[in-house]
């Protein structure tokens, strides 16, 4: 009987799992997780992932025990580990869905290099996005930088139907190398335990992003482009920390979005939500074509910019502090990031709001908050991240331009007129307690289009 080892990453479900799906019907199968953050260029997980990753791979390995397969966990080099538990089970076979970023697939090169010369079957599967980025090129062959064109080919094909879990009675039942303790792995805050915030506002079982879905699908989808906006409501869907884990695939996603969409043929919502979907699909097709997507500016003339530097600046770096801890006196601003501290979300039209008030009113380096976004959101992307805080500079493929610089007054007034966000945010907003804004909106404004005008000339 073939033993088949199929190593789980960013898929951290049993269902619409290709890679487990072919190796249940190879005969046995044993899983994988690898917590891999020490292979050169390999990102180290923020603390919001971290506790994100913790509770997933519980429920994971409760899904896997319901279909008889073990999971093991092992902390170190992807290829050290893969190869090691392989040869250590005796496995015939290595499988995987794919992944996307720069370092990572040359990981899973290697391990397939080392499979074919040590006589393994080694394949990887189509699960995590649903276009493939080298296959998707522009009329002169090259990758899209402009994503309406990019999602008008990519959503033109009809893709694949999910794959159910596969049935019971595949699991490897041998003796098993030894793996890891999740709980040796310290993945949760302990002093201080940060996570209260998190516990209230998330379940971060795959299970809990399917009756997210279903809600979201019943019950928003159809008001969905009006109330995306609107960061007081619960008008969006709320499943980025379930595609970023991989807990959902956005195959599961587009087939049941499938149906409402003709359901709700006169209603936008369905579809402007699809497109939405786009953009992960388009980050992603950005950081596979440009690996260096979190350090390097896609547009060069943005590495010229008069950046302030809190090194080197003690006024930036409070003004830093202050950002991060939601104290600037710009209320909006202060909501959004004081939500990002307490829940590791914040909603999209605020997380636009907060970077361009980083990057243009502080002239702060995006690169700044982008890592602060990666140490403290639930879904931290290593493609919408950076591409996001890219595109808010300017400095990206198809971005906003520079001197689109968000006015988080107008805005508030525009997106929470009531000032329901922002007063449950900052209890203390009508109170004398709440600070004077730490700069001037209008003054760092003229600011920063002088900043850009040096670069553009
Ligand atoms: P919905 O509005 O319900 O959208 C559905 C899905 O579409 C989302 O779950 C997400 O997967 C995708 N999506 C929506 N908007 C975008 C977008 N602009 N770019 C890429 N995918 C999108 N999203 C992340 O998943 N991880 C990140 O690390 C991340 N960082 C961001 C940083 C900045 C500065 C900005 C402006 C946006 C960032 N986003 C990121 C995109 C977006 O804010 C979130 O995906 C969205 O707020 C998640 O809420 P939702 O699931 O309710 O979204």
């Amino acid at each position: 009987m073939n033993v088949s080892l199929v190593w789980f990453r960013d898929d951290l479900r049993v269902a619409d799992h290709p890679a487990l799906t072919a190796a249940a019907g190879d005969g046995q199968a044993v899983a994988l997780y690898v917590l891999d953050e020490v292979s050169a260029g390999i990102r180290p997980l923020g603390g919001a992932a971290h506790w994100w990753l913790h509770h997933a791979l519980v429920d994971l390995r409760q899904e896997l025990d319901a279909l008889g397969i073990p999971l093991l966990l092992r902390r170190g080099a992807g290829l050290d580990m893969v190869t090691a538990v392989a040869t250590e089970l005796g496995a015939g076979s290595i499988r995987w869905n794919r992944r996307y970023g720069g370092p990572e697939r040359t990981v899973d090169a290697e391990v397939k290099l080392w499979a074919q010369e040590h006589g393994l079957h080694a394949e990887s599967h189509q699960a995590n996005l649903l276009h493939e980025p080298w296959k998707v090129t522009t009329g002169a062959g090259g990758p899209y930088r402009v994503f309406t064109p990019f999602w008008r080919t990519v959503s033109a094909h009809d893709f694949r139907a999910p794959l159910d879990a596969p049935d019971p009675g595949h699991g490897f039942a041998g003796e098993l190398p030894h793996g890891d303790g999740l709980q040796d792995w310290g993945l949760l805050p302990h002093t201080p335990d940060w996570a209260q915030g998190l516990r209230e506002s998330w379940t971060p079982t795959a299970a809990a992003g399917h009756e997210r879905l279903e809600g979201f699908l019943a019950e928003r989808v159809a008001d969905y482009s009006e109330a995306r906006d609107r960061p007081a409501i619960n008008g969006t869907s709320g499943l980025s920390p379930y595609l970023r884990w991989g807990q959902l695939s956005p195959f599961q996603i587009w087939a049941a979005l499938g149906p409402r969409r003709r359901e709700l043929a006169g209603s936008n919502g369905p579809g402007v939500f699809a497109t939405e979907l786009g953009w992960r699909e388009f980050c992603w097709h950005q950081l596979f074509h440009n690996p260096e997507l979190a350090t390097t500016n896609l547009r060069t003339q943005f590495n010229q910019f008069p950046w302030r530097d809190p090194a080197n600046d003690p006024d930036a770096a409070a003004q830093l502090q202050a950002w991060k801890q939601g104290r600037t006196g710009i209320p909006l601003v202060d909501a959004g990031l004081r939500e990002l501290w307490h829940s590791g979300a914040m909603h999209n039209r605020v997380r636009m709001v907060v970077a361009s008030f980083l990057i243009k009113n502080l002239r702060l380096d995006w690169r700044l908050g982008e890592a602060w976004f990666w140490d403290t959101l639930v879904d931290a992307d290593a493609a919408s991240n950076p591409a996001n805080w890219q595109w808010v500079a300017g400095s990206g493929a198809d971005a906003s331009p520079y001197f689109r610089i968000f006015n988080p007054v107008t805005q508030a007034k525009k997106f929470d007129a009531e000032g329901r966000y922002t007063t449950h945010w900052i209890p203390e907003l009508l109170t004398g307690a709440y600070p004077e804004p730490i700069v001037d909106l209008q003054e760092t404004r003229r600011e920063a289009l002088d900043a850009y005008a040096s670069i553009k000339d």
